[in-house]
């Protein structure tokens, strides 16, 4: 069984207190039992993250147990190779279903024979409507349903139309099974609701076995009845469905009996989570695949540099609510952001390369200079980097004729270059037909070597820098939010595909990096200093030539938002 991480307990939340009243009543024999439950048609995302640590910090928090199932009903619609990727990702978030890998294709055969069960005590019959006339006798919210002219059969009828259906009698559509509850119930779900169709389609893990599958609200409970699930946590759009879900429990001779509890999906601002949408991004070619760095999959955020650790903290910080919200998606960013700030070592890189000549500095020398691999830790020790007369600074820390704010490098301009010394701009050479800055001469004060001065003059700027003949060559891919506007899928009359965010990855081809990163490990994570943090790819890179993605950058809007909400909470001093 997982078990509880330290500091890792559920923050409070009202699914939690049921099941503490629950275990105080002896309501489920004292056990607590719960499920994820993934439909294998895709990969998992931040929102099912949220479910995940939710059933299965529940289950480890009250000693119990909680069981991946896979919810395989539609055999139209999935694959193993989701199966596969489900597994992987919900490992990787750290959470561990032991022996209890599930089904629910398992219990086909006993899902027949309960839907038998049902027919032999009048409460479900075959329905020869086709699908049309179906929907023509539910009704509306406003108007009852009619009951159908199929609806009175006898129970050996329908025992024998039902065996008919599963020996594949009948054409798709041409009857389903429903059950018999009420066509004038306001709940329109318990309407009469399908509960078996008929679907000549092969299951990825039953093959042809089957010809008819069980409908969501049939199988569900009865896989949660028959694992003993004490506690099956859904989201919000099956509160409706509770009804059924009760219904058919209690018109059965079940094993347990589950309760149904919901809490509202998670909906992250700049961000889709529906996988039809997700399919329709990749199909469409507007990322590369399920683990494309800027997709909101597990998969994706792996590769984009967000450990476990932090999703899982990001989920306990959102909490479990009743109502829909969305949260900004500034707060999971800030999540990997604080664990990076205190775990990634820093290192430099220069992402627009512009190269300096140190004129007093001799040829054919160098120089090795101590830097302090993380300021936040004090274990993680120092590194030496060497320095020579070529080096490169970023395009953007030279100015010809700077505005009066900028107080980087400019000519006649003396700056600090991290770790190494004072340098000051003497030249400023230019491409003579395009009159492009392609170098600068530079001279270096050579009692400045650590980057302070003996005689205690000060700069105004400290500027990262790489040696040149030493520094390693890579592509950095700077990624940045997929949609450009808060809630993409919130204009109905705009498609979401409209809302891309175009500058969502740049891909820098020449990018001059400290030697050290040239050999990094795939995944290794680091923070360029004044950049942001990077991560090496694990799927593009080869080996000494590695791609960097950039996971977020230094810029933490969160801590920003939360301060000016702590200064509005502030009492207004008196004028
Ligand atoms: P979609 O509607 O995009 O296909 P889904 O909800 O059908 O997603 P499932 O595979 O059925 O995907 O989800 C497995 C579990 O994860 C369900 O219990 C579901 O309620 C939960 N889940 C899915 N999306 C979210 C979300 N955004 N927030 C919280 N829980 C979620
Ligand atoms: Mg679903």
């Amino acid at each position: 069984m997982e078990k509880q991480r330290a500091g890792e307990a559920t923050p409070p939340n009202f699914i939690r207190d049921i099941i503490i009243k629950d275990l105080k009543n002896n309501t489920h024999g004292g056990r607590v039992i719960t499920r994820f439950p993934p439909e294998p048609n895709g990969y998992l995302h931040i929102g099912h993250a949220k479910s995940i640590c939710l059933n299965f910090g529940l289950a480890a928090e009250f000693g119990g147990i909680c069981n991946l199932r896979f919810d395989d009903t539609n055999p139209a619609k999935e694959e193993s190779a989701y199966v596969d990727s489900i597994k992987t990702d919900v490992r990787w978030l750290g959470f561990d279903w032991e022996d209890r890998l599930y089904y629910a294709s398992n219990y086909f055969d006993r899902l027949y024979a309960f839907a038998e069960e049902l027919i032999r005590s009048g409460k479900a019959y075959v329905d020869h409507l086709s699908p049309e006339e179906i929907r023509r006798h539910r009704g509306t919210l406003t108007r009852p349903g009619t009951n159908s002219p199929y609806r009175d059969r006898s129970v050996e009828e329908n025992l024998d139309l039902f065996h008919r259906m599963r020996a594949g009698e009948f054409e798709e559509g041409a009857c389903v099974l429903r059950a018999k509850i009420d066509m004038a119930s306001p709940n329109i779900i318990m309407r009469d609701p399908p509960l078996y169709r008929i679907r000549k389609v092969r299951h990825h893990r039953t093959g042809d076995a089957w010809c008819i599958y069980p409908m969501y609200d049939f199988a569900h409970c009865l896989s949660d009845a028959i694992e003993g699930i004490t506690h099956s946590v859904c989201t919000l759009e099956f509160e409706n469905n509770r009804e059924l879900y009760d219904w058919v429990l209690d018109n059965l001779d079940v094993p347990a009996r589950p309760r149904q509890y919901e809490f509202a999906r998670m909906n992250l601002s700049y961000t889709v989570l529906s996988k039809r949408k997700l399919v329709q991004l990749i199909t469409e070619g507007h990322v590369k695949d399920w683990d494309d760095p800027r997709m909101p999959t597990l998969s994706g955020l792996r590769r984009r540099g967000y450990t476990p650790g932090s999703i899982r903290r990001f989920c306990r910080r959102i909490g479990v609510a009743r109502r829909d919200s969305t949260i900004d998606v500034s707060l999971l960013e800030n999540s990997i952001r604080e664990e990076l700030n205190r775990t990634a070592p820093r290192r430099m890189a220069v992402l627009h390369p512009l190269k300096v000549v140190i004129t007093n500095y001799p040829e054919n020398r160098s120089d090795s200079l101590t830097a302090i691999n993380n300021p936040q830790d004090p274990n993680a020790g120092t590194r030496e980097v060497p320095f020579s007369r070529e080096l490169y600074i970023e395009q953007e820390d030279f100015m010809e004729d700077p505005p009066r704010k900028f107080f980087r490098l400019a000519p006649g301009r003396e700056v600090r270059l991290r770790y190494a010394y004072f340098i000051t701009c003497t030249d400023v050479i230019k491409d003579e037909a395009s009159g492009e800055i392609i170098e600068l001469r530079c001279t270096y004060d050579p009692k400045t070597r650590g980057g302070n001065a003996p005689d205690g003059r000060k700069v105004k700027a400290t500027l990262h820098w790489v040696s040149a003949p030493h520094a390693a060559t890579a592509d950095v891919r700077l990624y940045d939010r997929l949609f450009k506007t808060p809630n993409p899928t919130g204009d109905a009359q705009v498609d979401f595909i409209a809302n891309l965010n175009p500058d969502s990855l740049k891909t820098l081809s020449d990018c001059r990096l400290e030697p050290s990163l040239g050999t990094a490990d795939a995944g290794q994570q680091f923070q360029f200093e004044r950049l942001g943090y990077f991560c090496v790819d694990t799927r593009d890179a080869l080996p000494g030539k590695p791609v960097f993605n950039r996971t977020v950058t230094l810029r933490d809007t969160w801590a920003r938002i939360e301060k000016q909400m702590q200064q509005k909470k502030k009492p207004r001093k008196k004028s």
